[in-house]
């Protein structure tokens, strides 16, 4: 079978679905690996490197034209029909926000895989692109605030004075929330978090940050372990906490986000207006809708004195670490599949029924609910 490796065509998409190394894997594993010219450039990985690994450089047509295409964002509308009928595509997809592309990929019968609808198992973690890039999108969060932040994020004593360390508040503390918290500690800031599942509490503490509580009973976790919408009166009470942190911090980074919804707006333009001049915002939920009233998404912009950092490709402004995580994620679930011999889609396995979007054009998603033990 033949693994097509086309370049990323979207716009500031620096990343790319296959290093070299994974390349040797495929081939190891029986697979015929095509590499579009160029398609790891710009996450330096050279077109010789894939031809030293064994694979072949091929021109977009025959790169799509591939048994099996691995992207890493869905097909573009001019790269559908390029797609053979009968085709495996394994992207992240949406396929709740992308119902026209799945329309038009059904038309050509394809078998298409979202790497955002594997299912979140113990299992599966080793697939979990999701979570990959969320880990370096908290990473690259501290790191371009502190890019935009006038002073040290570690405090310091020196001959010229004593320096504060910077304080910084982490809203939502998933997987890009927990990579920020220690990211920032290791920069010496003082780290502070909040989310609404009780569980992250010891998880924030172990990255050496400070848990906020409100008081307020309830839950924000489900039984899978996922958040859910929390009632007014807890995001009320959560504007009074987040307004009065306002006054305090020097950063902040929020990742708050709801599977499904539009991501919860947590600061307002109002609290905005209390931080000190040279603040600076990072709003990981900016293409979600944003937690903050005042970003602009993929922008960076500055309103009341504050910096807002709403850029929405922090994981491919490390392309190469996002590309050999993401190649390992994807590589691993197709040959969890099966080998080049065997690749036979088996619907009775949890991860495959999870994240199956089309089975030659017929409509899987989403996948039946499978009650939590
Ligand atoms: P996410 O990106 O969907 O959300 C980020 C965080 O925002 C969550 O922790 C959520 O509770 C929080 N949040 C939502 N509304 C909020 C509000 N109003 N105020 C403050 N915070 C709010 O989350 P994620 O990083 O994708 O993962 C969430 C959880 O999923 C993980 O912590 C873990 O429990 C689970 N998970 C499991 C696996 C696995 O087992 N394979 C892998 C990844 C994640």
């Amino acid at each position: 079978l033949k693994i097509g490796v086309p370049k990323e065509k979207w716009t500031n998409e620096r990343r790319v679905s296959v290093t070299p190394a994974v390349t040797a894997t495929f081939v190891k594993n029986g697979f015929t690996v095509q590499v579009e010219a160029g398609a790891g450039l710009e996450a330096k990985f050279r077109d010789q490197d894939y031809i030293d690994a064994g694979g072949k450089i091929v021109d977009a047509a025959a790169a799509f034209q591939s048994d099996i295409v691995l992207k890493v964002r869905q097909p573009m509308d001019n790269e559908i029909p390029l797609l053979k009928e009968n085709a495996t595509l394994v992207s992240f997809l949406y396929p709740a926000q992308n119902k026209d592309l799945v329309n038009k990929l059904a038309e050509r019968k394809i078998n298409a895989f979202a790497m955002d609808c594997i299912p979140r198992i113990s299992r599966a973690q080793v697939f979990d692109a999701l979570s990959s890039m969320a880990n370096i999108s908290g990473y690259r969060a501290v790191i371009e605030a502190a890019n935009h932040f006038p002073r040290f994020f570690t405090g310091q004593i020196t001959a010229a004075g004593k320096v504060p360390p910077a304080k910084i508040l982490v809203i939502g503390g998933g997987v890009a929330g927990l990579a920020a918290c220690g990211q920032a500690k290791g920069m010496g800031a003082i780290v502070r978090a909040f989310d609404t599942r009780s569980a992250v509490k010891e998880q924030v503490e172990s990255m050496g940050a400070e848990f906020l509580t409100i008081n307020i009973e309830e839950e924000g976790g489900t039984a899978g372990g996922y958040s859910k919408e929390m009632s007014q009166a807890f995001l009320d009470a959560e504007h009074e906490l987040f307004e009065k942190q306002c006054r305090e911090v020097d950063v902040i980074i929020t990742t708050a986000l709801i599977p499904g919804k539009k991501a919860p707006l947590l600061i307002l333009e109002k609290h905005v207006k209390q931080m000190k001049p040279g603040s600076v915002i990072v709003d990981l939920a900016a293409e979600s809708g944003g937690n903050v009233e005042t970003t602009v998404p993929g922008k960076v912009v500055t309103v009341h004195d504050v910096v807002h950092i709403g850029l929405t490709d922090l994981s491919s402004r490390l392309p190469t670490q996002s590309s050999t995580l993401y190649a390992n994620n994807v590589s691993k679930f197709l040959l969890s599949i099966g080998e080049q011999k065997h690749f036979n889609i088996n619907l009775e396995d949890e991860v495959v029924r999870g994240s199956i979007v089309l089975n030659n054009g017929t409509s899987m998603w989403p996948p039946p609910v499978i009650p939590v033990a």
